[in-house]
């Protein structure tokens, strides 16, 4: 019997975990988008003066457009994804690791941004932060030297598109060649094909999502945004973030902010104090799955112990008399 009250109790428990599917499919990565990534370009010395004329000047359309796009509420991207979960054949899109561990992972979108990388990336590289970077393909093409930067200081590279227009704005026919433009771009440069996508401004429907499973990539959305893009005071950041952090949850920030920067090493360090591992997506995304087959299998323990309370135990005396 306390075999049966433990078992449900695990299973209760284990109840409270939401329950998403991941969905691995490994197709070959089309060329439609391919095109030569020009060897040999200088690093960029940006000036003071060159930087603030970058920021000022309004020079960089993606991340400005970035800068401007509204994005879809955590609340509502959740319920969304309720609501498509319901409906098959849909290939699921994360929003968090799993709940059962006291982790979090860091995500960058839009970059790389050449007043604004370097930076971030030493900062990530001080803490340890094995962050994932959401970069946008036509960004990846003018700085490729930062995508390598990235790479050697131990990022993950995540697709963000080739030109970050919302997926679910554009013809369908044109999912698929925005996330191989940028597949292909960040192949080029880094050697590898980045497993991980994150659709602009986190619009994405069923197409996009089934489209992206097809090219091999798993969707990652987030759980907390602080809303960085519109350039809130540190402060705020800070308090955003860490009024909302909780197990498993998956951080978006963006590329070329400098109130993130300044508020990041706060956010790390009170999340270490609070005992949170920060881990990167990837691992979130393995151990996320093995919690899985442990609910399924705490699941169909239930079940097993369900079935034969039927069959009431014998009693001592029972086996008595058989003797
Ligand atoms: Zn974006």
């Amino acid at each position: 019997m306390s075999l049966i009250l433990r078992t449900r109790k695990c299973a209760a428990t284990y109840g409270l975990f939401v329950v998403f599917a991941l969905y691995f499919s490994i197709c070959s990565v089309g060329q439609a988008f391919s095109r030569p990534i020009p060897t040999n370009i200088p690093r960029n010395k940006l000036s003071e003066a060159d930087a603030t004329y970058l920021l000022q000047k309004d020079k960089n359309k993606i991340w400005l457009n970035s800068e401007l796009e509204t994005y879809q509420l955590t609340k509502h991207l959740a319920a969304l994804n309720t609501q498509q979960l319901s409906k098959a054949p849909f290939a699921p899109v994360i929003l968090r690791g799993s709940e059962l561990r006291r982790e979090v992972a860091f995500s960058f979108d839009d970059g790389p941004h050449a007043a604004f990388t370097p930076d971030l990336i030493q900062i990530l590289m001080k803490y340890h932060i094995p962050a994932t970077m959401f970069l946008v393909g036509t960004q990846a093409e003018r700085y490729p030297y930062l995508v390598k930067d990235e790479v050697a200081a131990g990022l993950t590279i995540g697709n963000h598109t080739y030109h970050h227009f919302s997926l679910t704005k554009i013809p369908p026919d044109y999912i698929g060649p925005e996330l191989r433009g940028c597949g292909d771009v960040l192949k080029q440069i880094t050697g590898k094909t980045p497993t991980l996508f994150r659709p602009p401004g986190g619009d994405y429907s069923p197409d996009v999502s089934r489209i992206a499973a097809q090219l091999g990539y798993t969707t990652v959305l987030w759980t907390v945004d602080p809303g960085d893009f519109n350039k809130p005071a540190a402060s705020v950041i800070l308090a955003r973030t860490l009024s909302k952090v909780s197990n498993g949850t998956i951080l978006l920030f963006h590329d070329g902010i400098p109130q993130t920067m300044e508020a990041l090493p706060l956010i790390i360090d009170y999340l270490k104090i609070n005992g949170y591992q920060i881990v990167s997506i990837d691992q979130m995304l393995k151990e996320r799955s093995a919690d899985q087959e442990m609910y399924n299998n705490s699941l169909k323990m239930a079940k097993f112990a369900e079935d034969h309370q039927q069959i009431p135990a014998p009693s001592i005396d029972q086996f008595n008399s058989k003797e």
